[in-house]
């Protein structure tokens, strides 16, 4: 068993008993399943699909379900295809996914992700209410947040901020970029959620603060901060999406082991910045905030009576939208090619 392969399970069902709509008894399920490692359970039908050249193997659990097995698998490869989109591909050859269905619920219940077990790269076990509908599906983001954890490598106990903070992080903006989610949306929920990232007065950075708050979306601040301030050094030309697709393809995935320095090495030299290890040392090893309501204006991001309003007259109106802007495959650059290019 990977180091910290526990320690993922409990994180991924603290976000979703604080965060997601339907966790009632998600703890207590988890419970009564365990016999055994998650992916040695009994597997009563199964679906493979390509994301790319990636292969996506999709089992499910003994069970009924309200919904047809195709609505659920088209789900978990609308998933596969917004992680693509952002990495440039699916970041690993092979993936395995478990759909348990729990009988008399309603909802996407909890994902967990491991990497290298049971002769896959990476393994994601969703629990999915018996009942659940479209709706829960279309706008579900659990699926996609566990696919996201795949296209990065496990650090230690101290740095789970960051593994949480990318997956918080990119799983809206790759949702964006094959048309799932809106910008209004992202906008509006980043506008409202990243202020819980903020340190509070007597936090010692994020490597030291291990808060749902701070591992979530002080992860997730410190990921946009990155983002615009990559953008913002190579005048819009780099993101954080080129940091992270170099990390990819340098082998950093779910199923290797990396200290963290690496990969910032490994995202800057891709942007040409020092950004990522210097806003590590800023925010994850010091505790330093960040002045969101000046930033919000800045983007052009404002909330009025509850909707969203979108300034591209703002002086950081560019780097706004190419944060959520479809990009091109990771090997091949197509003249012409849309958001559905794979
Ligand atoms: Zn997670």
């Amino acid at each position: 068993m990977r180091p910290g392969l526990w320690r993922h399970l409990l994180q991924c069902l603290v976000i979703q008993l604080l965060v997601l709509p339907v966790p009632v008894g998600a703890a207590s399920m988890q419970a009564r399943e365990s016999h055994g490692p998650p992916w040695d359970g009994a597997v009563a039908s199964s679906k493979v699909v390509k994301i790319g050249a990636s292969t996506l193997q999709i089992d499910f659990g003994p069970g009924e379900f309200d919904l047809k097995q195709d609505e659920i698998v088209h789900w978990v490869e609308t998933a596969g295809q917004a992680v693509a989109a952002y990495f440039g591909k699916f970041p690993v050859p092979r993936a395995r996914v478990l759909i348990l269905p729990i009988a008399g619920k309603q909802g996407v219940l909890t994902g967990t992700t491991w990497g290298g077990v049971g002769g896959y790269p990476a393994f994601t076990r969703m629990r999915l209410g018996q009942h659940s509908t479209t709706d829960d599906l279309k706008d579900d983001w659990t699926m996609t947040h566990e696919f996201v954890h795949i296209g990065f490598p496990s650090l230690s106990e101290n740095h789970h901020w960051l593994e949480e903070g990318l997956a918080t992080y990119i799983e809206p903006v790759a949702r964006v970029q094959i048309g799932t989610l809106t910008t209004k949306q992202i906008w509006g929920d980043m506008h409202r959620d990243m202020r819980k990232g903020e340190p509070g007065s007597t936090d010692k950075g994020l490597d030291q603060t291990h808060t749902w708050a701070s591992t979530y979306w002080g992860g997730a601040l410190f990921c946009m901060m990155a983002d615009i301030k990559i953008r913002q050094e190579t005048k819009n030309g780099k993101g954080l999406q080129d940091a992270m697709r170099a990390v990819v393809a340098a082998g950093g995935t779910i199923d290797e082991d990396w200290p963290i320095e690496k990969a910032f090495a490994i995202g800057d030299k891709a942007t040409g910045t020092t950004v990522l290890s210097a806003l590590y040392h800023s925010m994850g090893e010091n505790s330093q905030t960040v002045d969101l309501d000046p930033l919000w204006k800045e983007l052009g991001v404002e909330v009025v009576n509850g909707v969203v309003v979108l300034d591209d007259k703002a002086p950081l109106a560019n780097i706004r939208e190419g944060i959520t802007s479809p990009r091109q495959p990771s090997d091949k650059l197509i003249p012409g090619a849309g958001r559905k290019a794979f």
